[in-house]
């Protein structure tokens, strides 16, 4: 999958070894890597942070976090305070995938990499992104509507324009879609995205996508579990939650309980732990100077950006143990604690 230019065995696997044994771990001992998140809002972006800081740190370096609250120009002014404090290499959750091009151009003029993490920076020299396949997140989404609703009025709550994954989304889902529509099978009647992910307008508009059809609605894609949260609020009031199929996608507790209550359909489960220890192994080799290199790219429109795209899974309710709560994601007593 990944291979770094390097016999010093300091990747992911290796880095539990105490320093006296290791001569490798003195050398990175004082790295630094720096975290510049978009948000610590949803319950995902806590995990990728405590998992991250927690696989840097058993490597020997250490993490620098901060985070912007979906404020661009506070994560450019953060990004800059962590590149003029001297960290080694910087690990990007992009807000909005076109201004924080600014933050790779600072960082390169400082002599510091970029990792661009979960989501991609556009227009800019990104040295790596380590991310999930986020086409087939959509193409999993979709799949799993179209095998319960193969025909009738489909509403499209889609993530934040500002981010690029929320277009890698829904690319996946009309891979999916489109042939059916071109066939007549299945019509969208409503298709938005959602400004900054939040629940509240996924909600407004559901509302107003149930008002406009007079409730005729047959399946819903929601880009991730807390915009599938704001579909099922409005679909409770139509008294119509359980009966709407709906997607989601993060596996949140929430969502993890909403399917085995019935009330969501399904939800894509990104292995954060996976995500969080590969950067973090990539992110200390690159804070070394050490060259990484990948056997995948993924263009920018600007570069064809080094990539490593991890695999998602689709979770409903006959696979839920099996996935989520096996990995120990989340504990079955959580999941279960409202049926
Ligand atoms: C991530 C999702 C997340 C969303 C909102 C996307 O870029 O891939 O996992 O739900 O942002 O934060």
């Amino acid at each position: 999958l990944l291979s770094a230019c390097s016999s010093g065995g300091q990747g992911a696997g290796s880095g539990a070894k105490p320093a006296a044994e290791d001569p490798n771990q003195a050398a990175v001992r004082e790295l630094v890597v720096g975290l510049s998140l978009d948000t610590l809002l949803e319950e995902r972006w806590k995990k990728d942070r405590d998992l991250f800081k927690a696989a840097v740190e058993k490597l020997g370096a250490k993490v620098d976090v901060q985070a912007a609250n979906g404020d661009d120009a506070k994560q450019i002014a953060q990004a800059e305070n962590m590149i003029s404090k001297h960290v080694d290499v910087l690990v990007v959750v992009p807000h909005d995938a076109q201004v924080s091009a600014a933050i790779v151009a600072k960082a390169h003029q400082a002599g510091v990499k970029v990792i661009s993490y979960d989501r991609l920076i556009l227009n800019a020299d990104v040295d790596l992104y380590v991310s999930f396949d986020n086409e087939k997140v959509g193409e999993l989404q979709a799949e799993a509507l179209v095998s319960k609703v193969p025909r009738g009025n489909y509403v499209l709550i889609e993530g934040a324009d500002t981010d690029n994954n929320a277009h890698m989304f829904k690319r996946g889902q009309m891979k999916v879609l489109q042939p059916l529509v071109d066939r007549g099978d299945i019509q969208i009647v409503y298709d938005q995205f959602t400004k900054e992910w939040k629940p509240v307008n996924a909600l407004a508009n559901m509302k107003t996508a149930l008002a406009a059809n007079r409730d005729a609605i047959d399946a819903v894609i929601a880009a991730n579990d807390g915009t599938a949260g704001g579909v099922v609020g409005a679909l409770a009031e139509r008294r119509l939650a359980g009966t709407t199929p709906v997607t989601g996608m993060d596996a949140e507790l929430a969502a993890a309980q909403r399917i085995v209550e019935g009330t969501q359909t399904m939800t894509v489960y990104k292995p954060i732990r996976k995500l969080a220890e590969t950067a973090a192994a990539l992110a200390v080799q690159m804070a070394e100077g050490k060259k990484v290199s990948t056997d995948k790219t993924v263009f920018n429109k600007k570069i064809d950006v080094p990539a490593i795209l991890l695999e998602p899974i689709a979770v409903n309710r006959t696979n839920i143990d099996a996935t989520i709560i096996a990995d120990g994601f989340h504990s079955r007593e959580d999941v279960y604690r409202n049926v």
